[in-house]
């Protein structure tokens, strides 16, 4: 499956809701690594991140960055 690459400069003002670290584009998934989580990106360019839809970043890991998650 192909996967959409958020814009640069998009990415680059998105922080993680928890630390406030800039975050990092894995797959289907914004990754936090100090808080260790994946905030999973709806509709190719819809960053979620509410916390109870974050993910563990070891599940994130586990199912090769990708989801099957809907707007
Ligand atoms: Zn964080």
């Amino acid at each position: 499956m192909k996967v959409k690459k958020l814009d640069k400069e998009f990415l680059e003002i998105l922080r993680c809701p928890i630390c406030g670290s800039k975050l990092e584009q894995k797959g289907m998934f914004l990754i936090c690594k100090k808080c260790e989580k994946a905030y999973p990106i709806l509709d190719e360019d819809v960053p979620d991140f509410l916390l109870e839809d974050a993910w563990d970043l070891e599940k994130a890991k586990k199912n090769n960055f990708m989801h099957n998650l809907k707007l």
